[in-house]
């Protein structure tokens, strides 16, 4: 049994979809300057998978289908599956070091989770829980690549959503014996550009009144009237992949997706006018939980590289036998042995819900309101080590075309571990990953991409065993009158 690969990843993006970027519409996303790059690296996603070695590791036999498809579509039935599942994300989270935050295996996990979860949807309506199973046996059996969008475009916060002006949050407006008609905007598709399938929910809460907005559906990227707005490209702006090693290869992208009189098929609707249902997708089911648990885990991969950034910071510019820096060191090791151990944690403590292994939901939630803060303050600490070094680099590639700026280069990029190329080669990975735009973006996403903070407060809050907690203080205060 085969299994899909990259190039018949590459070959299905080759279709109508709007993506727009610099004022133009793109002709082919695959070969354009500004995606190509991680295009290529996403496919190169589905050849790692293929390759003989890899095959058992990455990829399952489903039950129907004629080819083995990635574990991310895999429904774990006990512990050691779903240690096994995890560890082909992993492998995946891997080629990018992390960086690519929405790689196939993210939204699979929310619809895996979701699909467990079917008798939520039942309770909605019977045509529409079809209409997921359908969706999700087609588009696991294809092993497809999907995004989401389930956050609205911030415009008002002081607004509700129903509230906000005309045309901005994606809403219903018509229906027919076919399907709905949607019109508005969701924000921020990543990876739509390189997606085959985009997923539209509602994460935020809704009130009673925004019926027209409680909708959750999907469509191919290259419906008629989908438009995807780019955000900037690093990878355009990436001048050489030696001078933007991680930007030059993984900008996953970002968007504003606009439903531009999107029509759906009923058979691709899976909540239809339910405010409180647009929360039980998510909540109700194991999806925020598959989705999340993914996050962490390809999290875990990130960190690890940023705690191998550290080290080989502080030995290439000569620091890292101080005392001083050690502490430094010995702090990153354990935030990273701590993000690994959540993992292992919310996999241990997992229980079985409708005949399947599931990981420990609050120590998912918890994973995620430590790892939001502890981003930030790992690369603020990469960067305490670095001093000047992360500046102090050719500007680019060229400047060792000329053989005076060589000599001078040669002279000046010292280290007591590296010779002056490799030391510009580490440092300017190093910049690209925690100090570049790009790098930037990347803050901006490991503290958002899961919600605000009080967000994540609130679902930790939420899922605490208070009860155990509360009733140790109470043993505490008996007997004391
Ligand atoms: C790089 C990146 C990639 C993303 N990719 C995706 C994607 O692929 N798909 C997708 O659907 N979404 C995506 N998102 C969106 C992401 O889920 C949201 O940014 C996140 O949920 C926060 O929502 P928001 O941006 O509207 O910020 P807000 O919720 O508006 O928060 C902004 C600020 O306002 C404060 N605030 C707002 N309301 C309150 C309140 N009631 N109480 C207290 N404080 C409040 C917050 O604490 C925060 O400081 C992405 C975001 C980023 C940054």
């Amino acid at each position: 049994m085969d299994c899909k690969t990259g190039a018949e990843h590459l070959a299905s993006l080759r279709d109508s979809r709007a993506v727009y970027i610099d004022g133009t519409r793109v002709a082919d996303v695959t070969t354009h300057p500004a995606f190509r790059n991680a295009v290529r690296s996403a496919a190169a996603l589905y050849d790692f998978q293929a390759r003989p070695d890899n095959v058992e590791r990455m990829t399952f036999e489903p039950s129907a289908g004629s080819r083995r498809i990635n574990r991310c579509w895999q429904k774990p039935r006990d512990h050691q599956e779903l240690v096994q599942r995890r560890q082909a994300l992993v492998a995946w989270a891997e080629q990018s070091a992390g960086f690519v935050g929405r790689s196939p295996d993210h939204v699979a996990s929310s619809l895996l989770g979701q699909v467990m979860g079917i008798e939520v949807f039942r309770r909605h309506g019977e045509a529409r829980a079809r209409a997921l199973l359908d969706y999700f046996d087609y588009v696991s059996s294809n092993d497809l690549f999907l995004s989401y969008v389930i956050i609205n475009p911030q415009a008002d916060r002081s607004k509700a959503w129903g509230e906000q002006d005309e045309e901005l949050v994606a809403q219903l407006v018509d229906e027919d014996s076919l399907g709905i008609t949607v019109r508005g905007a969701k924000m921020l598709g990543t990876s739509t550009i390189m997606a085959n399938e985009i997923l539209v929910a509602n994460l935020q809460p809704l009130k009673p009144g925004e019926e027209n907005l409680a909708l959750s559906f999907a469509v191919p990227m290259a419906t008629k009237g989908l438009k995807v707005l780019s955000r900037k490209s690093y990878e355009a702006a990436a001048t050489s992949l030696f001078d933007n090693p991680i930007s030059g290869r993984f900008d996953e992208n970002d968007a504003l997706v606009y439903f531009d009189d999107v029509k759906v098929p009923w058979e691709r609707v899976f909540v239809y006018r339910d405010t409180d249902m647009c929360r039980a997708q998510f909540h109700d089911t194991l999806g925020h939980t598959f989705q999340n648990y993914q996050a962490q885990v390809r999290l875990s991969v990130k960190i690890r590289f940023l705690a191998g950034v550290a080290r080989r910071l502080a030995e290439t510019i000569g620091i890292a036998a101080m005392p001083a820096v050690r502490e430094e060191l010995g702090w990153v090791a354990a935030q990273a042995a701590v993000v690994d151990a959540m993992v292992s944690g919310m996999e241990a403590a997992g229980r079985m819900q409708d005949g399947y292994y599931v990981p420990n939901k609050h120590f998912m939630y918890a994973a995620q309101v430590l790892t939001q803060e502890l981003y930030p303050r790992i690369v603020d600490k990469i960067r305490g080590l670095a001093g000047g070094a992360l500046i102090m680099l050719p500007s680019s590639e060229r400047d060792w075309a000329d053989p005076e700026l060589a000599e001078v280069i040669a002279k000046t990029q010292r280290s007591p571990v590296a010779a002056p190329r490799d030391r510009v080669k580490f440092l300017k990975l190093a910049w690209d990953a925690i100090g570049s735009e790009f790098g930037s973006r990347h803050t901006q996403y490991e503290m958002f991409y899961a919600g605000a903070r009080y967000v994540s407060c609130g679902h930790s809050y939420r899922t605490y065993d208070w009860a155990t907690a509360g009733a140790l203080v109470d043993l505490m205060l008996k007997d004391l009158d």
